[in-house]
């Protein structure tokens, strides 16, 4: 009788939970053990900044599956876990309690942790990130109905959670340390349509500054910034990105580079292999490495690498795509923003709802929908294909893009 073989994954968030399953589906038929170091059950994160604090929602709304799945799926899930270190030589890992657990695959689903800002006063009460479900519950509880809370940083995280704050009633503040919002990954146009519509809510978006310290008595009580004015608040929520956990590959010494390294089959080499957040793979359609922190990545990635690991490799990649809700705008990025030769909006932004297109020669490389989510099927097949378009047609809101993915 062949022995049992085991495939360990740590990190039992979105990635790693789908990886379980994506095994399971595509037949291994040996032990499955998943290590979380959260206490709550794999979840989908993006409900966290949006309905958990606009309706109250359990944190767990976005859990991947039912508690009995586990069982019925012969999943080991052990939570409140923390893997120490890893020996690939002799295939073990070390658990931050002491214990040890042999892996015949090792799947690295570590994710992200939020940035924190190396400033005095950080550590005060009242000063928070938001990472997990727990930290979802206790900002949940600060955000009351007049509580002067700033987000610092004016991401996506920051901008949701500056929509969910005003919603719920609070005065709040966003800063940007730079002069757009989202600069990095918007137009500028785009980043001027979320700024008037955070400004129409109520929300006071200062641009160009920055926090130099957070100021109270344990508690937060203001911030002073980088201009020298001071502002009082009950609650800052710091929204600077995010940082993949990598520190567990390093020691263990796989290649690492603002991520674990990885092919486009997720492998790391040597029954190693990592996915999600935490890894910088080679894209089999943009044709070089990235690192994508999207819900996308995290349930597409595991279904390449179940496949790689069953001997069925098909090579990972596609157009990214991210989505943003905040107040009745929903935004949908396909690609990454990059030099371009050109903008190309269709529809009218007062409308409420439009497309931009980032051009560069005669093809779409970047597009952003806004309430457009309709669009989103054409839009992915202009960009895959890398069908050459005339600017005008695709600018023209009556030439269906459908027919433009025909070319013509
Ligand atoms: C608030 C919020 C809102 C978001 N909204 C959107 C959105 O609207 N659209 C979108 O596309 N994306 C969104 N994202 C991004 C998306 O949720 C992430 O890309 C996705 O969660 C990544 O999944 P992951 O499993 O790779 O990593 P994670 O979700 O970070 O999970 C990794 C898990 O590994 C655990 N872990 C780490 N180290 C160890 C260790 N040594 N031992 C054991 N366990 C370990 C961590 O505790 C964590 O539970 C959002 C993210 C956040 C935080």
């Amino acid at each position: 009788m062949s022995r049992l073989r085991t495939a360990v994954i740590v990190g039992a968030g979105q990635a790693g939970g789908r990886t379980a399953a994506q095994l399971r589906k595509q037949g291994w038929q040996d032990r499955i053990l998943l290590l979380g170091e959260e206490a709550d059950p794999p979840y989908e994160r993006p409900p966290l900044s949006k309905e958990v604090l606009t309706q109250a929602a359990d944190p767990l709304t976005g859990r991947l599956y039912a508690p009995e799945w586990y069982q019925e799926n012969d999943v080991e899930l052990r939570l409140a876990c923390q893997v120490a270190a890893l020996d690939l030589a002799d295939r073990t890992l070390t658990l931050a309690t002491g214990g040890r657990e042999s892996w015949d695959v090792l799947v690295l689903a570590t994710g992200c942790r939020a940035r924190r800002l190396d400033c005095p006063g950080a550590d005060l009460a009242g000063v928070t990130t938001l990472r997990t479900a727990a930290d979802a519950r206790t900002l949940s509880s600060g955000l009351q109905a007049g509580a002067e809370v700033v987000l610092v940083g004016g991401g996506f995280i920051g901008l949701e959670l500056a929509a969910s704050a005003a919603a719920r009633g609070c005065s709040v503040t966003l800063l940007e340390a730079r002069p757009q919002l989202l600069e990095r990954a918007l137009p500028n146009q785009l980043s001027d349509f979320l700024a008037a519509r955070h400004r129409r809510e109520g929300v006071e978006l200062r641009l160009g500054v920055g926090v130099v310290a957070f100021e109270g008595e344990e508690k937060l009580q203001g911030l002073r910034l980088s201009d020298g004015s001071r502002l009082s608040a009950d609650l800052a929520v710091i929204g600077v990105g995010a940082l993949p956990n990598v520190e567990l590959a390093q020691a263990a010494g796989l290649a690492c580079q603002d991520g674990i390294l990885v092919d486009s089959h997720c492998s790391a080499g040597g029954s190693v292999y990592a996915l999600g957040d935490c890894s910088r793979h080679q894209d089999a359609w943009l044709g070089r490495p990235v690192r994508l922190e999207s819900w996308e990545n995290a349930e597409r990635a595991p279904q390449a690498a179940a496949g790689a690991i069953l001997d069925r490799p098909e090579p990972y990649g596609g157009v990214p795509w991210f989505w943003t809700d905040q107040y009745d705008v929903n935004l949908q990025l396909l690609g990454l923003k990059q030099p371009l030769e050109r903008e190309v909006l269709r529809g009218d932004p007062e409308s409420g709802s439009f497309l931009s297109f980032g051009l560069a020669g005669e093809r779409v490389v970047t597009a952003a929908l806004v309430n457009a989510g309709r669009e989103r099927r054409p839009v992915k097949q202009l960009m895959e294909g890398r069908i050459p378009l005339d600017a005008d047609a695709l600018a023209d809101p009556d030439v269906p893009l459908k027919q433009l993915t025909k070319g013509g």
